[in-house]
Formats: structure tokens, sequence, C-alpha cells
């Protein structure tokens, strides 16, 4: 893999050339450094207004794409007119774009009756924090003492597992944390495919550049989806030695800031 940042002459013309770009950042992790609490996560002040001077080029799509549920995000991140996909996508909205992923009613029950189940069922180990997104439920497990990880991870599967079976819901795993989703074929990846389809610009494939910045499993759909575009910039935000189908990384969020500030000096530039 290839660090961005020592690469950036070679970047800087691919941006100076595109027509347009899409710049699509997850925000845990990526935006944000990862912290002990959800709730804890506060995008800095740098960081915002990097974003919003970013949305206001004309020339620049920007997304931020998170697992956390969309009202949650927006209340973070405070951008204006950018778009923001909540769940891994399966809630979409922004100039010229809301979107829900038809979750049957029942299935929505079922989640939540979930919630209240695993609320219980993990009310007896300290440090677990169970989340209700709605169309999705998280437990995070980066607080709990490590030699009682193996005991959450089988009383979820245990909670879980017949609901896996009948193909009502799934689970995926990111960092310190279990998700349970409805049981379909939706994800990051799928997400940025229709908001590129739906933003009308996928017809000047050729000059676009789609950036998408990401450091968790649920992000290789995203970097496995826009690796079919020549022009893609796909970024791991993590070590160098972590395996990943991105193309590019930077070592941390920090990072991610200089690689938004340098891109924005350089689309500034542009316009000039
Ligand atoms: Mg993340």
């Amino acid at each position: 893999m290839v660090h961005l940042l020592s690469v950036w002459p070679q970047i800087a013309e691919r941006l100076k050339a595109a027509a347009h770009i899409w710049l699509f950042a997850d925000f845990d992790g990526t935006l944000t450094p990862i912290v002990q609490r959800p709730e804890q996560a506060i995008l800095s002040e740098n960081n915002r207004q990097l974003l919003e001077k970013l949305a206001v080029l004309e020339d620049v799509t920007l997304g931020v794409i998170s697992g956390r549920a969309i009202t949650d995000l927006k209340e973070l991140v405070q951008v204006k007119d950018i778009i923001y996909a909540g769940n891994h996508g399966l809630e979409i909205e922004g100039p010229g774009i809301k979107y829900q992923y038809p979750i049957a009613q029942d299935i929505q029950s079922l989640i939540r009756a979930l919630y209240k189940i695993l609320n219980k069922a993990l009310s007896g180990i300290p440090g677990v924090i169970i989340e209700d997104k709605g169309l999705t439920i998280s437990v995070h497990y980066r607080q709990v003492d490590r030699n009682r990880i193996k005991e959450v991870k089988d009383i979820f599967t245990r909670t879980i597992g017949g609901l896996k079976v009948l193909d009502k819901v799934r689970i995926t795993k990111g960092k310190e944390v279990l998700e349970v989703r409805p049981a379909i074929d939706w994800n990051k990846g799928k997400a940025v495919k229709l908001f590129v389809k739906r933003s009308g610009k996928a017809k000047r494939k050729e000059n676009t550049v789609p950036i998408y910045l990401g450091d968790d499993s649920t992000d290789e759909d995203a970097f496995r989806r826009l690796a079919r575009y020549d022009n893609s910039i796909t970024v791991f935000v993590g070590s160098n030695s972590q395996k990943t189908e991105a193309r590019y990384y930077l070592n941390s969020p920090d990072e991610v800031t200089l690689f938004l500030q340098r891109t924005l000096e350089l689309l500034q530039e542009r316009i000039r």
C-alpha cells in the first residue's frame, strides 16, 4: 500500500485535472479519533471548517458516511449542504437526495425487540454499551474488562443466533463493536453507488475522481466498489500492515486533516 501523502504531487495532478470530485469520508476513526465511548466523539473545529470550505466548492460533492444513526451523525458533523449517510447508508440525506432503504415494519420491530433482549442479556457485564440506532444495533465492548470480552461475544452470538439462522438479521463486526443489521444486501459500497448515481454526475465518469476515506472493516465494501473507477482514490486510515482493498493509506485522523487541508488549498488555487 502506498502512503497517500508521500505521492502527493501525483495525487495533486489528478485532482487538478478532475472535472468533479466526490469526497466521501467515514466519521469515527477517520474524521475523529477513536474514543472510549461513542458519545465522546467530537469533530474538531478545524475539520469542521475544512469540510465546510470543501462543501461550497462547486466541483466537489462531499459525503459523510457512518454506521451511526443519521440523526446522531448530523448532530456531530453539523456541516450544511453535504450528504449524510447513516446506518451504513440505510438512510441518506442531502441536497437533492433523501433516501431510506425500505425495511419491512416487522424487521424494524424485531430489531427493537432484540435491543431490549440484548440489554438484558448483557446487563451483568460492566462497560458494555448497547446502542439502538433504529435500523441497526451496536454492541460496543471497548470498555469491557479484557477477560470478559469472550463472554460478551458468546452471549451476543447466542442471543442473535436463531434469528440469524432464520435469515432475519445479519451480524457485522467493527473495531470493538458487534452490530446487528437487517438481513439485506446493503452496505457502504452500495450506498456510495447510489449517491453517485443520483447525483447525476456519473455520466462524466472519465473525469470524475471518487475519493473514499475509512478506517474500519465496513469501509471495505466502499473501497471495493470504487475500485471499479480507474480514477478512484481509496484510502485506508490506520496501519500500513492492515489487510485492505484500499489503494492508499494514511496513518491517522491527523493525517486525514492534513490531506483535507492540502486538497482544499489545491482546489481553491485552481479556481483563482
Ligand atoms: Mg470508522
